[in-house]
């Protein structure tokens, strides 16, 4: 029977759960949008929408799959009219992906319209819509946005902005968010910086983008970080800056730099690649090892690999190739082929492998498939030793800031030691860079102990915002009584 499965290698890693843009004052706002959401496509496979207002109306279109299979129709893109959009795109964090979760949401208020789009995840979010259903709200969705929506709805501020603050001070998590109204668009970070929040520039219209790169694709100036805890309200041409939230220790996801973010985006002022570079160098400092060969597995694992090599001064080639043209989903036609359906993604390039020691770098290790797969692959292709070098630390705990992560039981680094993983996924040899060595390539002397530079809690368990819902045990009821099947 023909199966429809998800490529071992992408299920296989930690998934960012969504991309946010958005721009005012040009006109085709809504084009613009579709490429800077392609732009952040690996933020978010599962969805996408875009909402835009042409001053009095909104207009909006949402779709289950990817921002090339819904956005490339001129039809649709042309109802998208006006000068102002934002949009979205979205691996589902909480809430099933279904078609009334896709965001930008959209709700009527006495002000008038308000969409919202959301990257990262709300650490009291069922604890607020517990208590928000008893207070008489009708939830439309299982998303934890939603709840912002409802919070602004009983705040007794009164513009828009005073609103979206009253909401926000309840809230706890991690959130990027961006905001259309009929004139202004909003961005807002966590007070701790979690996600990433970027703003730009076009023409002296303004733009905000959860990354570089979709500055990029528009041809957008990059101006600057929006800060952990700022609020920028962005009308056609001007600016303002507010700072609602009490101060707090910045706790920029670290993750964003190992894997997350595009390699061709800066963050924090700083060229993703090149932290990814340096990670490497540290890692073959920490981790080094005799061998013939430094071979990254793609596309992740390779601005470290290249590190790596320059440290080692081991040479650098591509030994694995990737095939760029399968889908993160394929047909698998029968059961006897299914332990190849690996190779339909990923091959061992056979010459540059037979006969070598091999150094294989990845980012991280999550379930542990994918690396077993890989060594056996590298193994099948004639190699004479298979060492594995992860750029992270153990990934030992849980994500509740935004990133798909399995329970930690699924988590191999939960459950073994190094040396038990190293059996697990038969390598020679297996190390992964330490907490303090990532920090170092970050460019710190070490990591603070007392107060982490950045949240690396899926390495050491050290969680920055609280986590309301889970210390209650409060996620564990239903959200909705509207069965899946009818979505
Ligand atoms: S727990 Fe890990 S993935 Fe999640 S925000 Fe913190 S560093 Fe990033």
């Amino acid at each position: 029977m023909m199966e429809m499965i998800t490529d071992p290698f992408d299920d296989d890693k930690l998934r960012e759960e969504c991309g946010v843009f958005g721009i005012i004052g040009k006109d085709s706002a809504a084009a613009m949008t579709v490429l800077g959401l392609h732009a952040l496509q690996h933020r978010g496979q599962e969805a996408a929408g875009i909402v835009s207002c042409d001053g009095e109306h909104f207009h909006s279109h949402h779709a289950l799959g990817e921002v090339g299979a819904n956005f490339s129709s001129e039809e649709t893109v042309s109802r998208l009219l006006g000068s102002a959009a934002i949009g979205h795109t979205r691996y589902a964090t909480t809430g099933e992906t279904a078609l009334r979760n896709v965001q930008p949401l959209f709700a009527d208020f006495d002000f008038g319209g308000f969409a919202l789009a959301h990257n990262g995840n709300l650490t009291n979010a069922y604890t607020l819509r517990k208590q928000l259903v008893k207070r008489g709200c009708l939830f439309h969705s299982t998303s934890d946005t939603e709840i912002i929506i409802h919070l602004m709805a009983m705040a007794r501020g009164g513009t828009v902005i005073d609103r979206l603050i009253e909401a926000m001070r309840q809230i706890e998590g991690a959130y990027s968010l961006v905001c259309l109204t009929k004139d202004l668009i909003i961005g807002v970070r966590d007070p701790h910086g979690v996600r990433p929040l970027v703003l730009g520039m076009l023409d002296g219209a303004y733009v905000l983008a959860s990354e570089t790169c979709a500055l990029d694709i528009i041809g957008a100036k990059f101006v600057r970080d929006v800060e952990p805890g700022e609020l920028v309200v962005l009308d056609g041409r001007r600016i303002e800056s507010l700072h609602p939230f009490a101060a707090v220790p910045s706790k920029f996801c670290i993750f964003e730099y190992i894997y997350f973010a595009r390699p061709d985006s800066s963050v924090e002022g700083r060229s993703v690649y090149e932290m990814r570079k340096r990670i490497g160098v540290e890692l073959a400092r920490e981790a080094g090892i005799e061998a013939d060969i430094v071979v990254p597995v793609p596309d992740s694992g390779t601005p470290a690999a290249i590190g790596y090599a320059e440290e080692s001064k081991i040479p650098f080639d591509l030994g694995i190739i990737r095939n760029h043209y399968v889908g993160r989903t394929f047909i698998q036609p029968t059961d006897r082929i299914r332990h190849l359906g690996v190779r339909l993604k990923h091959n061992a390039n056979r010459r540059f492998i037979e006969g070598k020691r091999v150094i294989l770098i990845d980012d991280s290790i999550v379930r542990g498939t994918t690396s077993t797969k890989i060594v056996e692959m590298v193994r099948a292709a004639g190699a004479k030793e298979v060492h594995m070098r992860i750029s992270s630390p153990p990934t030992k705990h849980s994500c509740f800031y935004g990133i798909d992560t399995p329970q930690p039981e699924k988590l191999l680094a939960h459950n073994y030691t190094v040396e038990q993983m190293c059996r697990f996924i038969g390598a020679d040899s297996l190390s992964f860079i330490s907490l303090d060595g990532l920090y170092r390539a970050m460019g710190e002397a070490k990591r603070n102990a007392e107060q982490a530079q950045y949240c690396d809690a899926c390495f050491s368990g050290d969680y920055p915002i609280s986590l309301t819902d889970l210390n209650a045990n409060a996620n564990q009821g239903e959200l909705s009584f509207l069965a899946k099947a009818s979505e």
